[in-house]
């Protein structure tokens, strides 16, 4: 297993006593991480295996992001509440609107129901004038029946003159 240098972090062959970059003794005991117990080198600022801080420096660090990802989230919390106030915001646009829809409508409706009776009055109007135009015309014609009863009532009489006329002379 290749042995780190506790000091320059240099990965020295399993075999090495001293480290082949600065010189320092390898065979001393590492220092652990105090979560899991992993050894590591100076030079580390976290551990490997689970991310613990393991140098002042770290720590800060550490602080400093979770400083960040804390303002980050915050952001996020404000743009999320930005957005939901502003899609609050189109709804109720949106339902103004349907309500100027539906009150137009309702109007528009009542206006062609008025218009529906009117044009229903002047239908009736129309129809009693076709009714009355419909009992002069017939007046007016007499039926085909009539005028030959007429012709026949004429030619009766002018022959029953004609016999008259012939039976005196
Ligand atoms: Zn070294
Ligand atoms: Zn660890």
């Amino acid at each position: 297993m290749a042995k780190y240098c506790p000091q320059c972090n240099n990965e020295n062959p399993s075999g090495a006593d001293f480290c082949m970059v600065c010189g320092v003794l390898l065979n001393k005991e590492l220092p652990q991480c105090p979560k899991c117990k992993e050894k590591y080198t100076k030079a580390a600022d976290f551990c490997l295996h689970c991310g613990t801080a393991l140098t002042d420096n770290a720590i800060e660090i550490q602080k400093n992001e979770e400083h960040r990802q804390i303002q980050k989230l915050k952001n996020d919390i404000k743009t999320f509440n930005r957005k939901l106030t502003e899609e609050q915001e189109i709804k109720n646009e949106i339902e103004i609107r349907l309500q100027k829809g539906i009150k137009a409508l309702q109007n528009k409706n009542i206006e062609l129901c008025a218009e529906k009776k009117e044009i229903e009055k002047k239908n009736g109007q129309l129809e009693k004038k076709l009714a009355t135009i419909k009992e002069t015309k017939q007046l007016q014609t007499m039926p085909k029946w009539f005028y030959i009863v007429a012709l026949l009532f004429i030619s009766i009489s002018i022959a029953v003159l004609i016999m008259i006329i012939v039976g005196t002379l």
